[in-house]
Parts: C-alpha cells; sequence; structure tokens
C-alpha cells in the first residue's frame, strides 16, 4: 500500500508547527502543506511594519519547513469536498486545480478585524496598513506641530505591543526632527476594566506601569466608536482628542471558512471534537484560530493566540501518527497559562502560572524572552 497523504490547510502557526512536529516523530506519511502565499508570514510582529524599514526577516519562503517528507502547493482553497477527499484551489487566478488527501487539516487561521471606513483612523490589518501608518506619521513628525496626540484603540497584547513599540520609535524620530518628547502622547484605549484580564490583576498593574515608564497612558472601560476631526468618540458620548488613530480591535476566524459548507459556530469557527475531528466528517480535522476547541476539564473555548496553535498541532501530530483505529487519550487541554508582551527595545514582560505560582520578569530578560519565543512560534526561522 502506498504512503497515506496529510494535506496541511494553511502555513501559519498552527500548519508550520504541525508540518515540523510530524517531521519530528519521523512519521512515513506525504505530507503536503498548501498556503495562499508563498511564505509563513510571522504575524505577531506586524508592528515592526511601522517601526522599522528593514521587514525582510517577518515572511519565510515555505520551502524552509518542507525540506523532509513534505511538499509545498501554493494556491487559494476555495472549497472542501469531504466525501470524496478532495479540496479544491485557485492556483493562479480562475485556474482551479484539485488535490486529494487521506487526511485534511484545516489551519487557515484567522483574520484581523477591520474597521469600516466612516469610522475614521487606520485600522491595523496587514503590512500595507502597518507602512502606511508608518509613513503617516513620519509625514505628522515632520510638520512642525505643539504637539503629536496618537490614540491606539484596542487594548489586546496587538494594542499594547503597537504602542510600547511605536512609542519608542516615534520618541527616536521625534528626537532626530528637535521634537520635544514631552510634545507626544499616546493614549491606549482598552474596553475593559484592566489590561491582560486572564492574568492576575498585579500582573495588569505592572505591565500599566511599564507603559507609563514609556510615556503611554491607558484609558480603561471606553469602546472607541470613531475618529473624526481630531476627536476619537467612545460609546458613552465622551471623547478625546488626537491627531491620529490605530485600530488594533481583534482577530475573528477567517471568512473563507464559511463558504465550505462545514459545522461553524456564529463566530465563524470549525466545531471539533476534543481530538480536533471536524464534526460528521471522516479524516478531516482543524486546528489553530479557525477552530472551537472546548478544553472539557473546564469548559472553555480556546483562544486565538499563537501558543495554543502550537500545541494543538504538536497534540494532533500525536494523535494521527498513533493507532489509526483507536484515538490515544490525549484530548484538547488548554495550552499553559504564559504571556510574553514586548514593551519595545529593551523591556518586555513574561507572566507563567506554575503549579498554582505566578512567576513574572519584566525589563532586558523578558524581552529576550519575547524574541525568543517569536522565533519558536516560527521554528526558528
Ligand atoms: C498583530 C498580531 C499580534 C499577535 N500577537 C500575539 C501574541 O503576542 N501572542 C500570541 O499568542 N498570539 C498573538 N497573535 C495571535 C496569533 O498570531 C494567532 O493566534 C496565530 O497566528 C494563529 O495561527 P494559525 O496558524 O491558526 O493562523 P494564521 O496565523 O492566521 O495562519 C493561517 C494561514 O492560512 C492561510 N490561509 C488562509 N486562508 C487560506 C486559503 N483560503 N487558502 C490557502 N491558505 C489560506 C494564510 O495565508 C495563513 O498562512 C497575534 C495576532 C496578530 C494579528
Amino acid at each position: 500500500m502506498g504512503k497515506k497523504t496529510i494535506v496541511v490547510a494553511g502555513g501559519g502557526y498552527a500548519g508550520i508547527n504541525f508540518v515540523h512536529a510530524l517531521q519530528k516523530i519521523n512519521t512515513n506519511h506525504r505530507i503536503i502543506l498548501i498556503d495562499k502565499n508563498a511564505f509563513h508570514f510571522k504575524k505577531v510582529k506586524l508592528f515592526k511594519g511601522i517601526v522599522s524599514e528593514d521587514i525582510s526577516d517577518l515572511h519565510v519562503p515555505f520551502a524552509a519547513y518542507c525540506k523532509k517528507n513534505a511538499e509545498f502547493v501554493q494556491g487559494r482553497i476555495t472549497a472542501v469536498h469531504p466525501e470524496e477527499k478532495i479540496i479544491e484551489f485557485e492556483k493562479k487566478e480562475g485556474v482551479i486545480r484539485s488535490l486529494s488527501y487521506d487526511t485534511l487539516v484545516l489551519a487557515m487561521g484567522s483574520v484581523i478585524e477591520d474597521i469600516n471606513p466612516e469610522q475614521g483612523g487606520v485600522a491595523l490589518t496587514n503590512l500595507e496598513r502597518a507602512i502606511v501608518i508608518r509613513q503617516e506619521l513620519l509625514e505628522m513628525l515632520d510638520s512642525p506641530k505643539k504637539m503629536l496626540r496618537i490614540a491606539i484603540a484596542g487594548g489586546g497584547i496587538t494594542g499594547i505591543e503597537t504602542a510600547a513599540e511605536a512609542g519608542a520609535w516615534l520618541k527616536h524620530e521625534g528626537e532626530k526632527r528637535g521634537f520635544e518628547p514631552g510634545k507626544m502622547e499616546i493614549v491606549l484605549i482598552h474596553k475593559k476594566e484592566r489590561l491582560v484580564s486572564e492574568a492576575p490583576a498585579k500582573i495588569s498593574e505592572r505591565l500599566e506601569g511599564r507603559l507609563k515608564k514609556h510615556g503611554i497612558k491607558v484609558i480603561y472601560q471606553k469602546t472607541a466608536e470613531r475618529f473624526i476631526d481630531h476627536s476619537l468618540y467612545f460609546s458613552d458620548q465622551s471623547h478625546l482628542e488626537a491627531d491620529y488613530c490605530i485600530w488594533t480591535v481583534g482577530l475573528k476566524p477567517h471568512p473563507c471558512l464559511r463558504g465550505f459548507g462545514l459545522p461553524l459556530t456564529d463566530e465563524g469557527k470549525v466545531r471539533v471534537d476534543p481530538w480536533y475531528r471536524v464534526a460528521d466528517y471522516e479524516a478531516l480535522y482543524a486546528i489553530g484560530d479557525c477552530v472551537h476547541a472546548v478544553d472539557a476539564r473546564k469548559n472553555h473555548a480556546a483562544p486565538m493566540s499563537c501558543k495554543e496553535a502550537i500545541s494543538q498541532a504538536q497534540r494532533l501530530a500525536k494523535i494521527l501518527t498513533g493507532d489509526d483505529d483507536v484515538l490515544p487519550s490525549v484530548p484538547h487541554q488548554h495550552s499553559p497559562e504564559l504571556l510574553c508582551i514586548g514593551l519595545g527595545p529593551g523591556d518586555g514582560l513574561v507572566w507563567a502560572r506554575k503549579w498554582g505560582m505566578d512567576f513574572a520578569v519584566s525589563g532586558k530578560v523578558a524581552e529576550k524572552i519575547r524574541e525568543y519565543t517569536w522565533d519558536l512560534a516560527s521554528i526558528n526561522q
């Protein structure tokens, strides 16, 4: 009997780590990784497009992950036919091809929420937008102003890191242009009571303290709605004066999943059982941001995060290389409680909970850990 083919649909953190885990196990399967792009994109470093001209290290060609028993096919998946075990993909505009599989793993992730153009400001949704933000901010620094006020609407990890990294970069660029440091204000708007609410309150306070040290103010319990005429308006009708607004409002499951006829949650995530099997289909699995996986011990749905995508990828590789008929008893569990946040050059915050105890570091050591985890997530590429 020939080798069985595992097709991995999507080469984000879940997809590449799944391929890597299979390669480590030394499975005898033929692995085909398919993605619409020719490269893995280090999404978590999107802010780099704002703070640096050199963004070459954000893209890793898929060839780097496909050396051992894995092949890469570039194409945008347009249909999934689980009954025939076939996927269809657009090879180039208007050219549709199909690919057969024995096992299909969907890892098509998420996209960043955009805003309506009428809401004003710029949403940090992709690299092109990051570059636009960079250019517009530089233009503002170049035009003489009494004060430069920047609002960042959305206080998740992306908002926190963007505020810290952009703040440090603006300070540096401003100094070069003789802009007085005290004439720059960066305000992060968060709709909850505290930052990183998944961590203990003392970690939120520590994080706020570090942001403050970098000149970033946090406003809590405000939902930004629109940015018009130098004002950011909130849902409670109050407003904040600002010269520029960057939206960092979160992630949503990839919209293409809605066209595949698979069982989805209202949010658009694929429903899977604790072994990442898509309900009612044979040999069809899904992992990463695109799935609704529930940890039965806590009745808690998996968050959209890198560590969660990687831990699911590694667990699924074990599941699929175990006994073909009987699934091993390693159902979905939450990834460890861990937060790694970059706070600009020379600073960061890392928190982990283990054995019921909290461990936290900040400063240079945390920045190093943060860089290490970024590299690890992209398999040191
Ligand atoms: C700016 C930003 C900062 C973040 N910071 C952190 C952080 O600090 N810590 C953390 O844990 N998480 C962070 N996240 C979340 C983290 O990036 C995601 O949880 C992670 O990317 C999920 O990995 P994934 O492989 O499931 O999906 P994705 O990374 O979204 O990858 C999906 C892949 O599928 C491909 N694809 C999609 N549709 C198709 C199609 N139709 N055909 C072919 N290919 C397709 C895409 O090209 C992509 O390569 C951040 C996210 C963003 C956007």
